[in-house]
C-alpha cells in the first residue's frame, strides 16, 4: 500500500459508502462516498492551481466541512497542509507566511483585504477565500475543476502537514509531520482507545491544532465512523448531542463547562463509552467531580504538536487523576540523564510519532534531540515503577531558588484550594540573593476579598519555607494564548524587576 496516509484512511472506509463521515447539527451530512468524490475534485482544483507535492497550502479559516475536505485533498496530492489558528493577527500571519512560503493561502473572506498585501509580500501564488457558507474563490476553483482520482505515491518520510506550536513558551515553531508520523499515531490511538463499530465522536475542537485535526479526525477515519461536527464547543448543542454520541474529545475547559450545567449527569452520558481530555492539565478536582456526576473517569492523555500523542491513561484499568498514563505502544519514554530515581526530570521520547524537525530551523531541531536520537519534550515529568507518567510542569517554568528546584504546579494546586482564589500562576523572578524568587499571581473568584497574608498563611503549614512565595500579586486575568494556555513568559517579563 502507498505510504500516503490518505491511502490508509481510504482502506478503512466502510463498505457501504453512503454511511456518514461528518454529521452537522443542522442536518448537512457528508458520506464517505461524498468524501472520496469531493477530495478528488478538490485535488483536481489544487492541481489546476499548479500545486505540486511538497508545496505548502496555508489555511486560516473557520471550522467547516470544506476545510476538512481541503486537508484530505492536500494529503492526496502530496501537498503540505498548514493550518493556522483563526485568532492569529496580521502581524503573526506575516511571520508565518514569510516562514512557510506557501504556494496557496486560504483565508476567510472578511480577512482578504488584510491578507492581500501580506500574501503579495511573501510571494504566495494564490490567495483564496473560503467562507462558512461554503462559498469563496476556493469553492469557485473547486466547482470549475475536474476530479483527479489521485493518491500521490509519496515516501513515508515525506511531510504531510506542518503545524505551528501553540507559542506558550515563546515564538511558535513549525513542526514538520510526515505521512508515517500521522499514520503510526492514528493506528495506535484507534487501537488503544478500543474504537468499536458504531462509535460516534462528538467533535467540538478547533481543527487548526493537533488535537482536533489529527487525534480526533484520524480516529474517526480509522474506524470508518461518523462524527458530530460542531463549529465550536456550544454547551447547549453538546448537551443535545451527547446522548447520540459514544466518544468525546476535549480540552479541560470543555469538562468544567459541562460540570457547570445542573442537568449534566449520567442520564445524558448513557451512550457514552469514553471521555478523553488533553492539551492542558486536567485538574484532579474536575476528574473527581466528573466521576461523581457521571460515574465515568475522564481518560487523560498527553501529547504535543511535535509528536502527536505520547502517553495515555488506559481504556481498561485504572485512570489516575493527575497522571497522563503510560507511553503509547511504540513510544519509548525516559527522563533526562542524571535524574535521580523517583525524582522529576525532563521527559525525552523516541518513536515513529516523533516529527522530522522544525521548519527552517536545523540548529533548533538539533538542540532538541539527544545524541542517541530522543526528542527533548521540554516537559518535566515523573515516571513510576510501573511506567506511569505524570507531567509536573514545563522545564522553562521550573524555578530554581537558593539552589532548590521548585515546581510551580505543586504550589498552584495548594493556592487554588484557598477560599476566594479562582486560579493562580506561580513564576520565578530574578532575586539578588536566591537567584530566583517564587512569586504567586492570583485571580480572585469574588466570593471574598483576599490579602497577601491570606495566601501566605494558607501555605505555611503545607509547603517548605523555600517554596513559599516571596511576593503575592493580585491581577484581574491571566494572560493566555489562543489555545487557552497560560503564558508565563509574559508574566515573568512583567514582574522581573520586583526584587531588583
Ligand atoms: P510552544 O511549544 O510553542 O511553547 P505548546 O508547547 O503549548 O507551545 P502544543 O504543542 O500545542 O504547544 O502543546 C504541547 C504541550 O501541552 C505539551 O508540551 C505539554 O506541556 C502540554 N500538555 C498537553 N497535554 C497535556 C496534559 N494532558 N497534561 C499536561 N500538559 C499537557
Ligand atoms: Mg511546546
Amino acid at each position: 500500500m502507498s505510504k500516503n496516509v490518505y491511502a490508509l484512511f481510504q482502506s478503512r472506509f466502510p463498505t457501504d459508502l453512503s454511511q456518514p463521515f461528518i454529521m452537522s447539527p443542522d442536518g448537512k451530512n457528508l458520506s464517505y462516498g461524498q468524501l472520496e468524490n469531493q477530495t478528488s475534485k478538490m485535488a483536481g482544483a489544487l492541481i489546476s492551481l499548479g500545486t505540486k507535492p511538497g508545496d505548502r497550502v496555508a489555511v486560516q479559516v473557520e471550522k467547516t466541512v470544506e476545510a476538512v475536505v481541503l486537508y484530505l485533498a492536500c494529503l492526496r496530492v502530496g501537498a503540505i497542509y498548514l493550518p493556522l489558528n483563526t485568532a492569529y493577527t496580521a502581524d503573526e500571519l506575516d511571520y508565518f507566511l514569510g516562514d512557510a512560503k506557501p504556494h496557496i493561502a486560504v483565508c476567510s473572506p472578511e480577512n482578504l483585504d488584510k491578507l492581500t498585501p501580506i500574501a503579495v509580500k511573501n510571494f504566495v501564488t494564490h490567495l483564496l477565500t473560503l467562507s462558512t457558507d461554503a462559498s469563496g474563490t476556493l469553492i469557485e476553483s473547486y466547482d470549475a475543476a475536474s476530479p483527479v482520482d489521485v493518491i500521490a505515491d509519496v515516501p513515508g518520510d515525506a511531510i504531510a502537514a506542518f503545524l505551528y506550536t501553540s507559542g506558550t513558551t515563546g515564538r511558535s515553531k513549525g513542526a514538520m509531520l510526515t505521512h508515517d508520523n500521522l499514520a503510526s499515531n492514528a493506528q495506535v490511538l484507534h487501537e488503544y482507545w478500543g474504537w468499536e463499530k458504531g462509535d460516534v465522536l462528538l467533535h467540538a475542537l478547533p481543527i487548526f491544532h493537533v488535537h482536533g485535526l489529527f487525534v480526533a479526525i484520524h480516529c474517526v477515519l480509522m474506524n470508518g465512523s461518523a462524527m458530530w461536527f460542531l463549529p465550536k464547543f456550544d454547551i447547549q448543542v453538546a448537551l443535545d448531542l451527547l446522548p447520540k454520541s459514544t466518544v468525546m474529545m476535549g480540552v479541560p475547559t470543555f469538562y468544567t463547562r459541562l460540570l457547570d450545567q445542573e442537568n449534566f449527569g449520567s442520564e445524558i452520558c448513557k451512550n457514552m463509552r469514553v471521555f478523553i481530555s488533553g492539551s492542558a492539565p486536567l485538574l484532579e478536582d474536575t476528574f473527581t467531580q466528573f466521576v461523581e456526576r457521571t460515574g465515568m473517569p475522564i481518560l487523560e492523555r498527553y501529547g504535543m504538536t511535535e509528536a502527536g500523542m505520547i502517553t495515555s491513561n488506559p481504556l481498561h484499568g485504572d485512570r489516575i487523576a493527575g497522571t497522563v498514563g503510560y507511553p503509547l505502544p511504540g513510544v519509548n519514554a525516559r527522563l533526562s540523564r542524571g535524574t535521580k530515581k523517583g525524582a522529576a526530570g525532563v521527559l525525552e521520547i523516541k518513536g515513529p510519532n516523533v516529527f522530522k524537525g522544525y521548519w527552517n530551523m536545523p540548529e533548533k531541531t538539533a538542540e532538541e534531540f539527544t545524541d542517541d536520537g530522543f526528542f527533548i519534550t521540554g516537559d518535566i515529568a515523573t515516571i513510576s515503577e510501573d511506567n506511569r507518567i505524570a507531567i509536573v510542569g514545563r522545564a522553562k517554568d521550573l524555578i530554581i531558588s537558593g539552589g532548590y528546584n521548585i515546581y510551580p504546579k505543586e504550589i498552584e494546586l495548594i493556592i487554588d484550594d484557598i477560599e476566594g482564589v479562582k486560579e493562580s500562576a506561580v513564576i520565578g523572578t530574578h532575586h539578588p540573593d536566591f537567584g530566583e524568587a517564587v512569586v504567586a499571581i492570583i485571580i480572585q473568584d469574588g466570593s471574598k476579598v483576599l490579602h497577601e497574608d491570606d495566601i501566605k498563611s494558607g501555605l505555611t503549614e503545607q509547603l517548605a519555607r523555600f517554596k513559599q512565595p516571596k511576593a503575592v500579586i493580585f491581577i484581574e486575568e491571566l494572560p493566555r494564548n489562543t489555545m487557552g494556555k497560560v503564558q508565563k513568559n509574559i508574566l515573568r517579563k512583567q514582574y522581573d524587576h520586583l526584587f531588583k
